[in-house]
């Protein structure tokens, strides 16, 4: 499939590398209220680096680093992409998994030399009644084998460059900014405080990314949901006007109106500012 195939440049804007797919989403544009973005991949660039592996139960960090990418070479999902990265540097083998999971919003599980493997976040955990003894970390991807908690990787990621500038822009403009992730509250709070976001919405499931966006949209008019995930991708298609980065899996770019090619957080300013003065233009 060749989901950009369906998309067309307007002069200045695919000079931007702002791609819509049709004239409809730049009138809808101009009447946006709200703004909501997805934080990994989005605001951040999602590429993970690990910061720290938390051991329990005799497993060592390089046991966790390859059960881990085990299950992990799988997934699309950022966090799994830069696990699996992080083992080959190490230059791990990279074991094969079988009977593979992925459970959107949480995590994976798969058996890994007939060991049942789970490597996901706090609720998938909590999902399988693996006890986490570890204190709560921004982003953390937990390990349970065999229904033993094995430790955790700690991984960390870079805020854009543009994203405070950009956030600052769309507020002048008088939109209302929110995040909406999946991430744990303090990844999420984090992210918020550095780039000026004061309404934050953590550990949303993909369907409660959804009704989260539809509560917003009820509260302040028209919305633009931005993001790159395959779990934003229902919430893409139900905005008002739907924005995929170009970095984003196939499945966003396929159900939004609008591409970011350049995948920068300042195409969102522009290219409200471009679809008002185009409507002026037009008028
Ligand atoms: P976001 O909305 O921030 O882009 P997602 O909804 O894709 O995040 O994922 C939410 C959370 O679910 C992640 O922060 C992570 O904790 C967990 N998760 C999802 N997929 C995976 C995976 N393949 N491996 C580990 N954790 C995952
Ligand atoms: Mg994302």
């Amino acid at each position: 499939s060749v989901p950009l195939a369906f998309f067309a440049g307007i002069g200045n804007a695919s000079r931007h590398g702002i791609l819509f797919k049709d004239g409809a989403a730049i009138e809808a544009l101009t009447q946006i209220k709200a703004a909501a973005l997805d934080k990994t991949g989005t605001i951040t660039h999602g590429v993970f680096d690990v910061q720290k592996i938390k051991t329990h139960n005799g497993f060592t960090e390089n046991i966790i680093l390859q059960l881990c990418a085990a299950v992990e070479n799988a997934s699309t999902h950022p966090l799994a992409v830069s696990i699996v990265r992080q083992a080959k540097e190490k230059t791990l083998k990279i074991l094969p998994a079988v009977d593979v999971e992925e459970v959107p919003g949480k995590g994976v599980k798969a058996y890994v030399e007939n060991k049942k493997v789970l490597c996901g976040n706090a609720v998938f955990m909590q999902d399988y009644d693996i006890q986490i003894n570890d204190a709560a970390e921004k982003t953390a991807v937990y390990l349970a084998v065999d229904n033993k908690y094995a430790g955790c990787i700690i991984l960390g990621d870079q805020i854009k460059d543009d994203a405070v500038s950009a956030i600052a822009g769309l507020k002048k403009q008088g939109i209302s900014v929110a995040m909406l992730t999946g991430d744990s509250s303090e990844g999420a709070a984090a992210v918020a405080d550095k780039t000026g976001i004061d309404m934050v919405h953590a550990k949303l499931l993909p369907d409660e990314k959804l009704s989260t966006m539809q509560k917003i949209r009820a509260e302040k008019g028209k919305i633009l949901f931005v993001g790159d995930g395959i779990n934003d991708a229902p919430v893409l298609a139900n905005a008002d006007v739907g924005a995929a980065m170009g970095s984003g899996a196939d499945a966003a770019i396929e159900a939004a109106d609008v591409v970011f090619m350049t995948s920068r957080v300042d195409a969102i300013p522009y290219a409200l500012r471009l679809a008002k003065t185009t409507r002026a233009i037009a008028v």
